[in-house]
């Protein structure tokens, strides 16, 4: 991974290739694995898992590494939403940052968590309130009809 080799390309040309790691698009439960974190957490970013939409620095393993050394596996924990006795698979690999790594799982992440978890939820809930039970019942029955 830092030794560059002659590699014939699909093109049929021949190129001084470095290799790594591609993206890692797994769900969420296996990022907070893969990456080290408390469920909850972002794998990304240090937001903390109450607060996600602030602007926050991007993990690295070297800021966990530094946190490490500093802190105790329960501050790590409680401070920062990491696991400190897990080490990443990439760890020992040059240039392969597993934080880096992990990429948006669009089934469950964007798909699932924003238009079935909360839009579906907040339209059912909407048509129960401007609508008599009767009949909102009547409209959800429709729209799970289709
Ligand atoms: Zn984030």
């Amino acid at each position: 991974m830092t030794t560059p080799h002659v590699t014939r390309c699909t093109d049929r040309y021949f190129r001084r290739a470095i290799y790594g790691f591609d993206p890692d698009i797994v769900d969420f439960p296996e990022q907070a694995l893969l990456t080290g974190i408390v469920q909850g957490y972002c794998p990304i970013c240090l937001s903390l898992a109450d607060d996600l939409h602030r602007d926050s620095p991007l993990r690295s393993c070297q800021h966990t590494a530094a946190l490490l050394e500093t802190l105790t596996l329960k501050e790590m924990w409680d401070n920062y939403g990491v696991v400190g006795d897990i080490i990443p698979f990439t760890a020992d690999f040059p240039r392969a940052d597993i934080h880096e790594l992990i990429s948006v799982d669009l089934l469950h992440q964007i798909i699932k968590g924003t238009f079935k978890d909360h839009i579906v939820d907040w339209v059912e809930l909407y048509i129960k309130q401007v609508n008599e039970p009767a009949e909102a019942e009547c409209i959800l029955a429709d729209i799970d009809r289709w």
